[in-house]
């Protein structure tokens, strides 16, 4: 599993060009508190009820999209990232990623500018790459607390080059949709780099 963590010269790529077998990896990326770890806890099929406080997880799982296998590793690491204050934590983060979900909370305004300072983080770091991302306001269930609308976050995703997507961990709702899309968006990046 220690092979995630590849050099900087391995581009999505290099790695997508094997056969099948592929294993691609996605990040989680957020403030604190916005449901990362629901969101991968429901991927991974831990349906354990209680929130575990676990600083980092790993998550991995085949699903079936459009009739296609795809392995996936997803990595809930991030909030080590804020917890040991690692320069080093967050730059593999930055680098590993085959594809990224960006998560901020729609009754967290400023979990949203956080997402908008990562995107551009993780722009800086892969400059000169496409990587599938995807933004993701989670905690739509909490309509009455809500403080960032679906249009704020559609037009941030534009403004972004980056899917969007309005999550419910609580309710399960459209969480396999941000996986299913996810994949869909690492097999269209590269099938358009194979042409
Ligand atoms: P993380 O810090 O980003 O990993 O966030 P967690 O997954 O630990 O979630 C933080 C808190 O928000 C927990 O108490 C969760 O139960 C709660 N939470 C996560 N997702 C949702 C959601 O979609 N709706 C609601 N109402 N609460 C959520
Ligand atoms: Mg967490």
């Amino acid at each position: 599993r220690d092979s995630c963590v590849s050099d900087s010269s391995d581009s999505v790529i290099s790695s997508g060009s094997d056969t099948e077998g592929q294993i691609y990896k996605v990040v989680l990326l957020g403030d604190h508190g916005v449901g990362k770890s629901s969101l991968a806890r429901i991927f991974g099929g831990v349906e354990d009820g209680h929130d575990c406080e676990e600083a980092g997880n790993t998550y991995d799982r085949s699903i079936i999209v459009d009739d296609e296998e795809a392995s996936i590793v997803l990595y809930d690491v991030w909030e080590q990232v804020y917890q040991d204050n690692s320069q080093w934590l967050k730059d593999q983060c930055m680098k590993m990623g085959d594809a990224y979900i960006i998560v901020y909370s729609v009754t967290d305004k400023a979990s949203f500018e956080k997402a908008s300072e990562l995107r551009i983080q993780l722009r800086r770091a892969r400059q000169s790459e496409n990587i599938p991302i995807i933004l993701v306001g989670n905690k739509s269930d909490l309509v009455r607390s809500r403080e960032v609308s679906v249009d704020e976050g559609r037009a941030c995703a534009v403004v972004f080059d980056c899917k969007f997507i309005e999550t419910s961990a609580s309710l399960h709702h459209n969480v396999r949709d941000l996986f299913e899309g996810i994949v869909r968006q690492i097999r269209l990046r590269k099938d358009s780099k194979e042409d």
